[in-house]
């Protein structure tokens, strides 16, 4: 959920079960690795672990070993769930349907993992395992399945908001069902509608954006508020149904905004800059020119979202990767280059720096070289400027070894480069670079922006304000502390007393 868009409808009226909770809690503002890692959000979540500590950053992870990309599951992340910390202390837990949660195990109470959770990389599974056929003949699965396997017309949006609304429902009866069975110490639930609606139906709710219709003939544009209304109808039932004893806490890992981003033009940029491979595209043009197009990603625009799902479906699972390094990276000869593009989400840029004794095509000197490149890239792209407006492209760039730490660190890209959405802009220049026309290559109108929240009823009026601004690490170890349940080392600190 969009922090902004819940603020105001809230007050509006239009979300009365979360307006409650502003009115019987507090609310806050969470920092949120969407900043720069936005895959990594429900880990940190639901182990209190920054990026570095976990396995697994993205689906599609550059690997310093074989200077290459490879495919990784949501099942090797290797953090452990506050959930396996409670049930494990003894707390009867219910477990149902959170983002990017790995196969499930043993579990002192119940847990469902990918019934109908947006972009989950694992198996639907379930504890105890009899549970999945009782689930299957009471509610069926989710009706929306991948979000993005549909079509950016209008008859497609039309079906895929008839489903995320169904789905919403659904997931409500599910929870409802789950948590009437027994007493439970903590029920954690996940709903995934809000987020497939801020991907596929941002232009129609925002005037700014260029594909915005103002007469909206297509009658969609309140698409994204009615999502909203729906969880916040279901949201409210099941508040009703755990008692106004027991403490609630409502939070989304980070935002929705409009996706306005350079990442795919990220190398061709670093080129630009003189970090790519000698000579290519190094030399600054100061006319304005159409950046690279990568012609997997229009292939990804131009067919059907399903139809790319069923031939996906087909081919062997080597080539499928193949098909997602190039929407990503496209070709990849990165031999020469001091800096690459890597993948990630397409809000955020990520950049690997080819560090000797570190990356197989290493050409950077650890320590001094090493830091002087980061921050050499960090100042370029700090510079780079929409023409259009004078403003900045960049909102936040990040050195990773500055913001995170843990036995992952090294793979991690080195820096991210959060893009500003705040605005409409297709094109970047600075000094170095040149001017560079940069053409759409999403089929989405939107993406994640950093910013999450919490609501908490039940939790008493003093949180834990002095320190610094809460984060999304934080909610773990505040849950554990309501249980009553030992923290073991996380990054995060309960957030209430
Ligand atoms: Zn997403």
């Amino acid at each position: 959920m969009e922090w902004t868009l819940v603020l105001d409808w809230a007050q509006q009226g239009k979300l009365p079960a979360l307006r409650r909770l502003f009115e019987e809690g507090v609310h806050m503002e969470l920092a949120s690795t969407a900043a720069q890692l936005p895959d990594t959000v429900w880990p940190a979540i639901y182990a209190g672990a920054n990026p570095g500590r976990l396995a697994k950053y993205f689906y599609a992870q550059y690997d310093a070993a074989r200077g290459d990309l490879r495919m990784l599951s949501d099942d090797v992340i290797g953090a452990t769930s506050f959930w396996k910390i409670l049930s494990e202390a003894g707390r009867r837990v219910c477990v149902v349907d959170i983002p990017k949660s790995p196969v499930i195990g043993p579990i002192n109470g119940i847990s469902i993992a990918n019934w109908g959770s947006h972009g989950s990389r694992s198996a639907y599974t379930a504890h105890p395992p009899g549970l999945l056929k009782e689930i299957g003949s009471r509610f069926g699965r989710h009706p929306v399945g991948h979000c993005d396997a549909g079509g950016g017309d209008t008859k497609s949006l039309r079906e895929l908001r008839r489903r995320l609304l169904a789905g919403a429902e659904l997931r409500g009866q599910l929870c409802r069902f789950l948590m009437q069975r027994e007493n439970w110490d903590v029920f954690f639930a996940g709903f995934s509608e809000t987020h497939c609606a801020g991907h596929h139906f941002w232009h129609l709710l925002d005037a700014t954006h260029p594909r915005h219709d103002p007469a909206d003939t297509s009658g969609l544009r309140d698409t994204i508020e009615s999502i909203y209304r729906a969880v916040d109808q279901q949201v409210g039932e099941l508040i009703d149904l755990a008692g106004s004893e027991t403490r609630c806490l409502l939070f989304s890992g980070h935002g929705m905004g409009p996706i306005w981003h350079a990442s795919w033009n990220l190398q061709e940029i670093l080129d630009r800059l003189g970090f790519g491979q000698p000579g290519v595209n190094a030399v600054p043009e100061r006319e304005r020119t159409n950046a690279r197009v990568n012609p997997w990603r229009l292939l990804k625009m131009k067919v059907p979202g399903r139809l790319q799902y069923a031939v996906k479906a087909m081919l062997p699972q080597r080539l499928q990767n193949e098909l997602v390094f190039r929407w990503y990276a496209g070709a990849r000869n990165w031999a020469g280059c001091r800096a690459i593009a890597v993948p990630n989400n397409d809000s955020t840029g990520a950049i690997r720096i080819l560090v000797k004794g570190r990356d197989r095509h290493g050409v950077v000197a650890p320590g001094h070289e090493y830091r002087k490149t980061c921050e050499s890239i960090a100042a370029a792209l700090g510079e780079l400027v929409d023409p259009q407006t004078g403003r900045k492209a960049a909102r936040q760039v990040t050195l990773t070894y500055e913001e995170f730490e843990g036995r992952f660190l090294d793979q991690l890209p080195d820096l991210t480069v959060l893009w500003d959405q705040r605005f409409a802009w297709d094109e970047v220049a600075s000094p170095r670079i040149g001017n560079l026309k940069i053409r759409r290559q999403d089929s989405r109108s939107g993406s994640h922006t950093p910013c999450g929240f919490l609501l908490a009823r039940g939790y008493g009026a003093s949180p834990v304000v002095t320190g610094p601004q809460a984060t999304i690490y934080d909610i773990a170890p505040t849950v554990l502390r309501a249980a009553e349940v030992n923290m073991p080392d996380m990054d995060g600190r309960a957030l209430f007393y």
